[in-house]
């Protein structure tokens, strides 16, 4: 059986990258009748700084709704914020044992997170990627859709599973997870710089759109992203060179679910006044009424806890076992 897993963490609103690169992808697999787990990482969202109390509540609240206002369905996907699931921790300790330091010292996310002066990041921004692997491996989950910045610690997890397989006898205990990473929009680059990818924890606001963006803000960023004077090109390969416009068309390609190159049949050759009005047009399209959705949901937050607290019961409910058998395998007593 096929088990998807993914988490965003509550580190600000939601952006189209996390949506294209992400969300979207996860109502996709609902759809397809998969079995689809979904967490609001709450435990990773403090690993650069504190958001302080009522900020990080606030912004679980609001990254549960992004999700349900997207499509997820919290009856047909299991939704529930990390916090409340225990087992997530306690298998990253052993987890945190089985990886290498010159596994971690690879990871080029902290290396980006912990700037300059990586002396002063938090131990826990290092062991990142092994809770990132107990996310996962809690619910022996094997398929993940992330975005493509994600690829690295992907890996890491699939290597932590094989190491515990193999150092512990265990055969295929922990399946190598497979990361799905499709789409034209894997990685929606930043609106004022074409080579740094969109992040809602960019101190920018006009470097991405918001899912709450409402559509005069929409229009504003898409007028005003940066692009060089030229036309499009009239063919893809065109593009090649050119990060930002590249960037748009790939935008536009996943928000019409069309392929790049439909994209350039149908807007090749046209002059920037001309496309980023219609892409535009296409983005409110797509996203306004999410944001709509969300407003209606947060609303009621003690809702949204309660779908949350739901979501962490039959979470638990399978990673529990998954933890115990892990013990076992190390061989740590359980008598109480
Ligand atoms: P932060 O800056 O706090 O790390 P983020 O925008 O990178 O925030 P995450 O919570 O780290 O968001 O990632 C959630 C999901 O969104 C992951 O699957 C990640 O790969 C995906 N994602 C993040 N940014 C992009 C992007 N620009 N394009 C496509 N996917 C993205
Ligand atoms: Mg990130």
């Amino acid at each position: 059986t096929q088990r998807v897993f993914s988490g965003v963490q509550p580190t600000g609103g939601l952006t189209l990258g996390n949506y294209l690169g992400a969300v979207k992808r996860f109502v996709e697999l609902q759809e397809r009748d998969w079995e689809t787990i979904y967490c609001v990482v709450d435990l990773h969202a403090v690993t650069v700084t504190w958001p302080g109390r009522e900020k990080m509540a606030a912004a679980t609240r609001e990254l549960a709704a992004a999700f349900i206002a997207c499509g997820l369905d919290p009856k047909r996907s299991i939704l529930f914020n990390q916090s409340q699931v225990p087992a997530h921790t306690q298998l990253a300790w052993v987890f945190n044992c089985v990886a290498r330091l010159g596994w971690a010292n690879r990871m080029t996310q902290f290396k980006d997170k912990a700037g300059k002066n990586a002396e002063k990041a938090s131990i826990g921004l290092y062991t990142y990627p092994a809770l990132m692997a107990a996310d996962i491996l809690a619910y022996q989950a094997t398929h993940v859709p992330v975005g493509e910045d994600q690829k690295q610690h992907l890996e890491f997890a699939r290597d932590i599973a094989a190491k515990f397989n193999l150092d512990f006898d265990a055969l295929d205990f922990f399946p190598l997870p497979e990361p799905l990473i499709e789409g034209a929009a894997t990685r929606v680059m930043s609106l004022r710089d074409g080579t740094k990818k969109m992040s809602k924890s960019d101190p920018s606001d006009m470097s991405r759109i918001n899912l709450t963006d409402d559509a005069d803000t929409i229009a504003r960023k898409i007028r005003k992203a940066k692009t060089d004077p030229e036309p499009l090109p009239e063919t893809l390969e065109g593009l090649e060179e050119r990060p930002e416009a590249r960037n748009l068309v790939n935008i536009y390609a996943a928000l019409a679910e069309v392929t790049p190159g439909a994209v350039m049949a149908e807007h090749g050759g046209q002059p920037f006044s001309a496309f980023k009005p219609a892409l535009a047009d296409l983005a409110v399209e797509k996203l306004s009424h999410i944001g709509t959705k969300m407003s209606e949901l947060m609303a009621d937050p003690a809702e949204i806890d309660r779908i949350l607290g739901d979501g962490a019961d039959r979470a638990a409910a399978i990673a529990e076992p998954v933890l115990d058998k892990t013990y076992e395998l190390l061989g740590f007593i359980r008598s109480r």
